[in-house]
């Protein structure tokens, strides 16, 4: 059995941050879900597809050439590891992620990501749907104030313009959709550990996730 930790939650909570925190910890491969939805919507995006076409969404999500490395993420050959933190792209990847067909096209390619020595996979229904099976199951949460200051410093540092009101509205539309859909919704796993970094210094909570690892 190929060890997986699951660390689900809303936007902007520290997932991923958290994930490759503990991943380097143990050396396991890590998975940030939120990518390939993010690809997606940016494939979709140049190909001119609408949010609403679901079945020519999950075909191409079905073959996305999507490629991951030390350098990034890579889409048909390009680079599009900043791209796909753009506002704009998150919005459209909440969008699709909504269709059933699309999720679906993108299961067998999380699936993948389980390999020697371990993985450690960030998103909203990792420990819900694609790992049910894992032993330790993270539900991270902070409060929106928190949540929106964060997502407004990474922007910042990005390089990119950004107006904290409108992030908190956006992240909170956002947190609503993913948990009102019907396909796996946002919510944690019966037996996941509730971890609130709002709090918590990245070193602490890395350290929470370890310590629950270790038990
Ligand atoms: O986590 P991140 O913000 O990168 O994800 C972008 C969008 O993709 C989320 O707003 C969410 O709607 C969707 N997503 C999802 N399931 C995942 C990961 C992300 O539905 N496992």
């Amino acid at each position: 059995d190929i060890p997986v930790i699951t660390i689900d939650g809303p936007t902007a909570s520290g997932k991923g941050t958290l994930a490759s925190g503990v991943a380097q910890k143990l050396g396991y491969h890590l998975l940030d879900s939120g990518a390939l939805y993010r690809a997606t919507a940016l494939a979709a995006q140049r190909a001119g597809i609408p949010a609403d076409d679901e079945a020519r969404l999950a075909a191409l999500a079905a073959a996305l050439p999507l490629h991951f490395d030390e350098q990034g993420v890579w889409l048909d050959g390009e680079n599009v590891t900043d791209a796909l933190r753009r506002e704009e792209v998150g919005a459209l990847a909440s969008q699709i992620s909504a269709h059933p067909a699309v999720r679906c096209a993108l299961t067998g390619l999380q699936l993948a990501f389980r390999r020697l020595p371990g993985l450690v996979a960030d998103g909203r229904d990792m420990g819900t749907v694609i790992f049910p099976d894992a032993p330790l199951k993270v539900f991270l949460t902070a409060s929106a104030a928190t949540r929106a200051e964060r997502r407004h410093k990474q922007l910042i540092s990005k390089g990119f313009s950004a107006n904290i009101d409108d992030l908190l509205q956006d992240l909170e539309a956002r947190d609503a959709r993913d948990r009102s859909r019907s396909t796996a919704p946002l919510k944690p796993a019966e037996d996941a550990m509730s971890l609130d970094n709002s709090a918590l210094s990245i070193e602490a909570s890395v350290q929470q996730v370890l310590d629950w690892w270790q038990q």
